[in-house]
């Protein structure tokens, strides 16, 4: 927007200096389709400053013309405008226990409330959720425990560290007893409080006297010390690393088994893309889809005379 007020102030100087010349905006002349071009931008102009008040009133961050409820979403390395699809599928048979449509770009934040909905249709009190790095979130593994629900998300690897090939924070080992981290040199860093205020304190686990002498450095950190920080409720996530740890295969389940429905109703249902136009009609739509591929599903696992027996009983 700056861009272009910078730009209309640039034609009216230039359209003055031009009526100082002489040159006016007369038929046929340069200046009528001057104005003509000065008229499509300032239109132009207009719209986008309607669609920037929407944007404000609304909250939201995008519009899409097409379809008002779509986003859009990260698919691999293209971007493309649709919905957000979550499945929660039973490894054993392949059946859809739970899905929802969503327009949240992110997954992250929508583990708890799909797979406490799949409890809910399946009559559990407990279950075994896994799901990939993208709904890695704390906040949403902490309510999965809450709930009754043991996660299964493994950790994206996001940190500067990583990108310049350091040790990662896996790499240091939590006492819970001693409250502190032993470092891949075998030290171990104590934790340091600091902050503006009382209630702002932050911890730090660190020795910067043990780093100095560190032949372990250079692998460690480009500072003279290196420091690892702590969430309140890291323990939560030091659960579930210690799950995974102890099931490394379970994350090869979860493609196995979530992918089989994704796979059927983008390639043999023929269902790549949502014929529908809204939030309220793609989930309707989706549901449809869902139960279809149920339907076919029992029909491939106990043969049509077992699903009417099924349905009987
Ligand atoms: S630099 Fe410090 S934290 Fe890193 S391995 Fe050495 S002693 Fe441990």
């Amino acid at each position: 927007m700056r861009k272009l007020a910078d730009y209309m102030k640039r034609l009216d100087e230039s359209d003055a200096d031009e009526d100082k010349a002489g040159y006016g905006a007369g038929p046929g002349g340069r200046g009528s389709d001057l104005a003509e071009k000065i008229a499509a931008i300032k239109g132009k102009r207009n719209r986008h400053k309607a669609l920037l008040g929407e944007l404000d009133r609304t909250g939201e961050d995008q519009i899409s013309f097409t379809d008002p409820d779509a986003r859009a979403m990260a698919r691999m390395t293209k971007v493309g405008v649709g919905y957000n699809v979550q499945l929660a599928v039973d490894t054993k048979h392949k059946l859809i226990a739970e899905q929802e449509v969503s327009k949240q770009v992110l997954d992250m934040g929508l583990l708890a409330p799909t797979t406490a909905a799949a409890m809910e249709t399946l009559g559990v009190e407990r279950i075994a959720a896994v799901a990939d790095r993208g709904y890695f979130k704390i906040e949403d593994i902490e309510a999965c425990e809450k709930a009754g629900l043991t996660a299964y998300v493994p950790k994206p690897i996001r940190s500067p560290v990583a990108r310049d090939g350091l040790f990662l924070k896996e790499d240091f080992s939590y006492d819970a007893d001693k409250n502190a981290y032993v470092c891949p040199a075998g030290q171990e860093l104590p934790p340091r409080y600091y902050g503006k205020s009382r209630e702002n304190v932050k911890v730090m686990y660190c020795d910067r006297k043990v780093c100095k002498s560190c032949a372990l450095r250079p692998r460690c950190t480009a500072k003279s010390y290196r420091s690892i920080t702590r969430l309140e409720n890291e323990a939560i996530l030091d659960r579930m690393a210690a799950r995974l740890a102890t099931r490394p295969d379970i994350l090869d389940r979860r493609r196995e088994s979530v992918e089989h429905p994704f796979g059927t109703i983008k390639q043999w249902m023929n269902q790549g893309a949502f014929l529908m136009r809204r939030l309220d009609n793609v989930r309707g739509e989706f549901s449809l889809t869902a139960l279809a591929y149920n339907i076919r599903r029992a029909i491939t696992l106990i043969g049509v005379p077992g699903l009417i027996a099924a349905l009987r009983a």
